[in-house]
């Protein structure tokens, strides 16, 4: 039994201004929801800061407001916050709207700049960490049975690829005792993070896991894989409400910047041989599997639900291919400036969202194009001297990935 959008709530996304955030936000007002947005702006403040503006032109906050309004004739309410530094800010929105639903997509996201510098590590921890901690905090202490969605990563998961299929976050173990006998456990799957940025998402998993235990508070832990596409249909309704599409070198997703490189003639990057495989999804799928996830919380008293978020998995040389022969483009192999095995196979279980009902949108059925026509359409733009990731794992690591190996 699943529902989908049945129960209407009053929803609170933190982050709701972001990539994932926004569009999520309007499908949930579509089907019906008080949706709440709480966002402090500060990805638009990065992206300044970065001198790298999304692909697409972003309409203030304000502005899109008001457009979804004028479309819809929904409100969406609006709350600039940052949830990291203001504690008692967040426990007043909590208090005074009592959501039903809290999804928290209010977290530096890029694994490039969390590991740009000291300050940039230190900013993604503090903000990633505190900000999931204050969530929580404050739920227990104003004892409301709010669920809480939380984004994470599969990259918490590691790409070890020796061919086991990672499980929805917990990895069923036998352990002998010291007199023979085999007892069964089941654990959260031993996190192995490739990045600052993923590390805070292993870590936000220990503080869920404490916090479902000692205060009952129900939680579902999204394991995201890569996002790519911008448009959703609610996106789509009016250019003032049209996605973020980062294509930098710290924020622009593979997918993404392979489709803005060849919309400008520039070769596809990929990182060393490209051999590395990994777990994606389409941001229609994105908002499609939160509103899921949202319709079918734990128990409370429950151990933290863990959903694989993702609906197919793929080398990266195999996607510029792809992209190279959709468009003529030329593929260039850089230097990584990633630590990360060079090849890895994966496989993942999403089978609790296809249980609910997700039917995946794959590379093969469609949205490549729009997303091909979106580059396209701005391509006049883009800065190509952002396109290169230029941030190193480490600082002693060889040239940056501008360089053709
Ligand atoms: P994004 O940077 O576009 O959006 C994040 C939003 O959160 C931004 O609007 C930002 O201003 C806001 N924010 C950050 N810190 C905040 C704070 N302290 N207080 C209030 N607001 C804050 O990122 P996104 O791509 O939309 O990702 C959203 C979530 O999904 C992230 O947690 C990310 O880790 C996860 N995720 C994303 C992807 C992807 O491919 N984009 C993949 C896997 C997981």
């Amino acid at each position: 039994m699943f529902l989908l959008g049945a129960v209407m709530g009053n929803i609170l996304v933190i982050g709701g201004d972001g990539f994932c955030g926004w569009p999520t936000a309007l499908h949930l007002s579509n089907l019906g929801h008080e949706v709440t947005i709480v966002d402090n702006l500060s990805r638009r403040a990065i992206a300044d800061e970065l001198g790298a503006q999304s692909l697409t032109p972003i309409a203030s906050i304000e502005d899109r407001i008001a457009a979804w309004q004028r479309v819809s004739g929904h409100q969406l309410g609006f709350v600039n916050l940052d949830v990291a530094q203001d504690y008692d800010g967040l426990a007043a929105v909590l208090n005074l709207l009592k959501p039903d639903t809290v999804i928290h997509f209010g977290e530096q996201r890029a694994a490039p700049y969390s590991m740009k510098g000291p300050r940039q590590k230190r900013y993604t921890v503090d903000n990633n960490l505190n900000g999931t901690h204050n969530l929580l905090v404050a739920i227990a202490e104003l004892k409301l049975d709010i669920h809480v969605v939380h984004l994470g990563t599969m990259g918490v998961y590691g790409y070890d690829g020796d061919g086991l299929e990672i499980p929805e976050g917990y990895l069923d173990v036998k352990v002998e005792t010291p007199d023979g006998r085999l007892l069964p456990r089941s654990i959260l799957y031993p996190t192995n993070p490739g990045s600052v940025y993923h590390m805070t998402k292993s870590l936000d998993q220990l503080l869920f896991q404490f916090y479902a235990k000692n205060d009952q508070i129900r939680i579902t832990d999204l394991h995201q894989g890569i996002v790519w596409g911008t448009q959703t249909d609610e996106t789509r309704l009016d250019d003032a409400l049209i996605n973020r599409f980062d294509y930098d070198g710290d924020y622009g997703t593979v997918l993404n910047r392979f489709l803005i490189e060849a919309a400008i003639g520039y070769p596809l990057t990929v990182h060393g041989t490209g051999g590395q495989t990994r777990a994606f999804i389409n941001i229609q799928d994105t908002v499609r599997c939160i509103a899921l996830a949202v319709a079918n919380p734990p128990e409370r008293g429950e151990r933290v639900r863990v959903r694989n978020q993702m609906t197919e998995t793929h080398r990266v040389r195999d996607l510029a291919a792809l992209v190279a022969k959709i468009t003529g483009a030329r593929v260039d192999r850089v230097q990584n400036p990633r630590l990360e095995a060079a090849e890895n196979e994966l496989f993942v279980s999403n089978r609790s969202f296809i249980a609910l009902g997700l039917e995946p949108i794959t590379l093969s059925n469609g949205l490549l194009a729009e997303t091909i026509e979106i580059s396209q359409r701005f391509a006049d733009r883009v800065d190509r001297s952002k396109i290169p990731a230029a941030s190193l794992w480490r600082q002693d690591m060889p040239e940056a990935a501008s360089h053709t190996i």
